[in-house]
């Protein structure tokens, strides 16, 4: 069986379509959504469509939960509160109960998926050191976890007290050990970070276990354009050319 990870897509429709066209290629049975679907971006509801068209699973964000008002914003930066404000008004009702009725985990053959961390996933808390790391490996017993959050695709490995981040190159399938844990980020659709402007999103074959990693070009321009119209901070657009 072969699942395709997407996650923080973030209002980004046209990077979203992109890599469902790609995922079409790929030889996937099933889609899931690791969350972070609206906010920064300027179409959240379509976005929201397409997820409930094609993903089997679907986690909360903070991001959605933010769009919800569920959240307090105050630790966010200016930016990005104001796009939750500005998504808080576009969301229309069926987004909403949609987005609100996600849970924060769920398991799926045995694999953990959660939008930022197993330990207490409500506190939205990023996996971006080896501590960090090894604290959650100690908060959830599957021997897989896919995250998103940090928009940075990573593939983290424990063995035996070793945690090891192990390169995770696009398009080459990286064989994983049946003795060993992972915890997978797999990158952002709608806003990635590792200065690399282009889509991205992970899949995981239980066949071969591989996880690959794919990358690709989508319009940039064209949604920098939409959110300049949208009337979103000018700087939402910049970074999506700078991958940032
Ligand atoms: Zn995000």
């Amino acid at each position: 069986m072969r699942t395709a990870f997407i996650s923080d897509i973030h209002g980004n429709l046209d990077a979203l379509e992109v890599v469902l066209a790609d995922i079409e290629t790929q030889n996937v049975d099933r889609v899931v959504c690791l969350g972070d679907i609206v906010g920064y971006g300027p179409e959240p509801n379509e976005c929201v469509a397409k997820v409930r068209e094609v993903s089997q699973l679907t986690v909360v964000g903070n991001h959605d939960h933010a769009a919800l008002g569920l959240m307090d914003t105050l630790g966010f930066n200016e930016y990005a509160r104001a796009a939750a404000d500005w998504t808080t008004n576009a969301l229309d009702d069926g987004t909403q109960s949609f987005l609100r009725d996600l849970p924060y985990t769920q398991v799926l053959d045995g694999m953990l998926l959660v939008h930022a961390s197993p330990k207490d996933p409500e506190r939205w808390t990023y996996v971006l050191s080896y501590q960090e790391a090894r604290r959650q490996f100690d908060h959830f017993t599957e021997r897989l976890c896919f995250i998103g959050h940090s928009h940075l695709p990573v593939v983290i490995e424990e063995y035996g007290q070793e945690i090891n981040a192990l390169s995770f190159p696009e398009d080459i399938p990286l064989r994983l050990h049946r003795d060993r844990r992972y915890l997978v980020n797999v990158g952002s659709v709608g806003q990635p970070r590792d200065r690399d402007p282009r889509t991205g999103y992970t899949w995981y074959d239980d066949k071969l276990d591989a996880a690959l990693l794919r990358r690709l070009e989508y319009p940039v321009e064209k949604v920098q354009q939409k959110i300049l119209d949208a009337g979103l901070p000018p700087f939402l657009a910049q970074r999506l050319a700078d991958g940032v």
